[in-house]
């Protein structure tokens, strides 16, 4: 079993976050009119070495112009590879110095989930817009210590769900918010695939995942569910499977929940580290959407009760998404997937996790007044 390093536990339980606070930039677009912001990509696994920094190659509002490691080897590949200055290079405790580098407008959180709180809130005491990966974080009080962290030092924040910057997923939130097939009824979410190699990856490592299928697939699932009926679920009940004890020692393996909607509608998902499974299926008063894949890296598929199959260009998500964040920040658009969401799906996580806890009672959430869908 990997140890939870002492800067992670540091973080997670609130510590060493007292760092130097520099001012945000002022009249940024200003600044950068004309040009790509610079991303700095924190970690460099699996996530960013196959989908960000690819990605990052095709993007039309920001480009890979640093890196945060604390892998001395992945230094120089990563350099070369792409051409990356040596000033733009960190490491783990290097990182705040990040701050004086004017190279660097967005720095992207791509570490295991309970190290998302420290690098977020560094990045933003570093005056540095920040991209905060999947699931937000491991617990809600961090959510709001990112959210604030961000606003004190006025930068930006959004979260890595790619899925709202991409066609089939868009179409969907179309067809659900034009109620193009009346009022929706059901929706069914299903996030999960097969994890079988390694007990020891962090993923099946509480102190560093903050829980299991839940944390990984589950938030998708979640997503789903909500633009799947444009609607936060005003109550959630859970249960939890285990079929291999042995395997996953310290996390969830499969999990189910029900979610109820204002209008009425009603919500299944479901998230496993033991099956592949990658669906979003809502039902309407006159009709049928679903997509299959619904939350992969695409293209996506789908289809609909009319006999529509959904068909667009594909394109990086990633590449989407990032630009998505970056005209943002240079052009004032909406922020599509701003911090809130993150807490939003993270105050549902902890309610699930409630639920199971106390034998599947159905736990009323509050979410309206969030503004968040
Ligand atoms: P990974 O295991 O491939 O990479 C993790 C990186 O963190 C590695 O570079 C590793 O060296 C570094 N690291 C630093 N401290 C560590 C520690 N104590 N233990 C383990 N690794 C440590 O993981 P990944 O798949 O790249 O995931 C990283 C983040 O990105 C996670 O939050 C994950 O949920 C998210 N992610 C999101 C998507 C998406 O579709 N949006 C897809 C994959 C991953």
């Amino acid at each position: 079993m990997k140890k939870i390093s002492r800067r992670v536990f540091n973080s997670t339980f609130g510590l060493g976050l007292g760092l130097m606070v520099t001012k945000p930039k002022a009249c940024f677009s200003e600044v950068k009119k004309g040009k790509k912001l610079g991303i700095a990509l924190v970690g460099l696994g699996t996530y960013s070495e196959y989908e960000l920094a690819p990605s990052l190659q095709e993007t039309d509002y920001c480009y890979l112009a640093g890196i945060v490691t604390g892998t001395p080897k992945k230094e120089k590949i990563w350099a070369d590879k792409y051409k990356i200055p040596k000033e733009n290079i960190y490491n783990y405790d290097n990182f705040d110095a990040i701050a004086t580098n004017d190279a660097i407008d967005i720095v992207y959180v791509v570490l295991p989930n309970a190290m998302h709180a420290e690098f977020c809130i560094r990045a933003a005491k570093a005056g540095k817009h920040v991209i905060c990966e999947k699931p937000m974080a491991v617990s809600v009080q961090e959510c709001d210590d990112i959210i604030d962290a961000c606003k004190t030092a006025g930068v930006k924040l959004s979260v890595g769900y790619r899925l709202h910057s991409e066609p089939y997923t868009q179409e969907i939130m179309r067809l659900v918010r034009e109620k193009t097939y009346g009022a929706v009824r059901y929706v069914s979410a299903d996030a999960a695939y097969f994890s079988r190699t390694d007990p020891d990856q962090w993923r099946l490592n509480k102190a560093l995942s903050g829980g299991g299928a839940l944390m990984n697939m589950g938030v998708y699932a979640i997503q789903s569910a909500i633009y799947g009926t444009g609607q936060n679920p005003i109550s959630v009940t859970a249960q939890e499977f285990s079929t291999r004890p042995e395997y996953f020692k310290d996390t969830d393996e499969t999990i189910t929940a029900q979610f109820e909607f204002p209008n009425g509608a009603i919500g299944n998902i479901f998230t496993s580290h033991n099956t592949n499974i990658n669906r979003l299926f809502t039902s309407f008063d006159k009709g049928w959407v679903e997509l299959n894949p619904a939350n992969n890296y695409g293209p996506l598929s789908g289809r609909t009760s009319d006999g529509k199959e959904l068909k667009y260009p594909h394109e990086r998500q990633q590449k989407l998404q990032m630009d998505d964040f970056s005209k943002h920040i240079l052009k004032g658009t909406p922020n599509i997937v701003p911090g809130e969401m993150g807490k939003r799906d993270m105050i549902i996580v902890a309610a699930i996790y409630q639920s199971i806890k106390e034998g599947g009672k159905k736990i009323v959430l509050d979410l309206g007044s969030m503004g968040i869908l």
